[in-house]
């Protein structure tokens, strides 16, 4: 299959600063790519190069195989939803999602239905009569889904759609999300900072960090399997714990770490700073077949979180995060032996 998006050695200057190192990124079709990093990572710039609202400095952006790097935005087979919606307040909901379709000259009454279709689909049957500002938040942000949806875009780039919503509604769009984008085989390509939205919508999360992919790969690999010290801090918490290469033993390498030598799976160069990471929830207080000691600590802090608590455990100056079962009755002061699965550290070596 070919690829349905494919960014080829794009960049992008914007007075002398570069917001988007040179990349390479490909999107099949159907897929479900998240855009996952900080505020001011490139984003953004990703996602406008790819709907033509911002022209590359170098390099091309293909659609089916087709270059439409200067081609503008509605001559594109791209639909976006903005981050702040942009719905127009003068018009009613009907002729809002009706917008697209009006631009590309399609006739008013089958226009209208496919409004009305649209607005169906995201829960808003009857309501295209209705005024932008009658609407709630969640409303609004369904009425931009609905219009961009409206043209049937082979790829729909959605900025920080849920940005604005609140916790419970933002899950529930992204269910919907999820199932709409299913029903519809476009390819999504979602912006977003929240790395538990981005894991739980994602069919591949790519990691950016001052405009450069750090990591891309489905979430439970990104997560688990990070390939940078970013990627392992920014897709959720991480304990990183620095070390230096001893040597290398068949298809795995001994560190020395601050809580003594360690061999893990993976090759480098003698003498060579890297860190290893490990989830809080990997702590473990007993050990398990082909565990590693990590050392007695004390527990130091600890939080109640409802499914657990969460504590800092310090060992010598290690501050460990560990995820341990409310049943584990964990009080500050006590003294704790921590283990890992050898399986479960991650060597990063960048
Ligand atoms: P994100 O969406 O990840 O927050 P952006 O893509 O919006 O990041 O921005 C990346 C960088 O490019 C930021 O430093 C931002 O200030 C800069 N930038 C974005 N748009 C423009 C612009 N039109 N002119 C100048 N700088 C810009
Ligand atoms: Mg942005």
């Amino acid at each position: 299959m070919s690829d349905r998006v494919e960014l080829r050695q794009v960049s992008k200057v914007y007075e002398g600063v570069t917001v988007v190192e040179t990349l390479d990124l490909s999107m099949k079709a159907g897929e479900f790519v998240v855009l996952l990093g900080p505020s001011g990572s490139g984003k953004t710039t990703l996602l406008n190069m790819i709907g033509g609202f911002a022209e590359p400095s170098a390099g091309q952006v293909l659609i089916d195989g087709m270059d439409v790097t200067d081609l503008p935005p509605a001559k594109r087979p791209t639909a976006t939803v903005f981050q702040d919606y942009a719905l127009f307040p003068h018009m009613s909901l009907a002729n809002n999602v009706a917008f697209g379709l009006r631009m590309r000259q399609v006739p008013k009454a089958d226009r209208l239905a496919k409004a009305a279709e649209m607005l169906k689909l995201v829960g808003l049957e009857g309501f295209g009569s209705r005024g932008v500002h009658q609407l709630s938040g969640g409303q609004r942000q369904r009425v931009a889904l609905a219009r961009a949806m409206a043209v049937e875009p082979k790829v729909l780039l959605l900025d920080e759609p849920l940005g604005a919503l609140d916790l419970a509604l933002r899950r529930q769009m992204q269910e919907e999300l999820v199932r709409l984008q299913r029903r519809s085989g476009a390819t999504f390509v979602h912006v977003t900072h929240d790395q538990e939205e981005a894991m739980s919508i994602a069919d591949r999360i790519v990691v950016v960090n001052k405009g450069r992919i750090e990591d891309m790969g489905p979430p439970d690999r990104v997560y688990l399997r990070p390939a940078s010290l970013f990627a392992a801090q920014f897709m959720g918490e991480s304990n990183v714990i620095a070390g230096r290469v001893v040597e290398c033993v068949g298809p795995d390498i001994k560190i020395e770490t601050a809580f003594g030598a360690v061999v893990i799976a993976g090759d480098g160069t003698p003498g060579a700073a890297v860190h290893i990471a490990l989830r809080p929830e990997q702590l473990m207080l007993t050990p398990v077949a082909d565990s590693v000691g990590l050392g007695h600590g004390t527990v130091a802090e600890m939080s109640f979180q409802g499914t657990h608590c969460r504590c800092h455990c310090r060992i010598g100056n290690l501050d460990l995060i560990l995820r341990a079962p409310v049943s584990a009755g964990l009080t500050p002061g006590r003294d704790v032996a921590l283990y890992a699965a050898r399986s479960d550290l991650v060597l990063l070596q960048r």
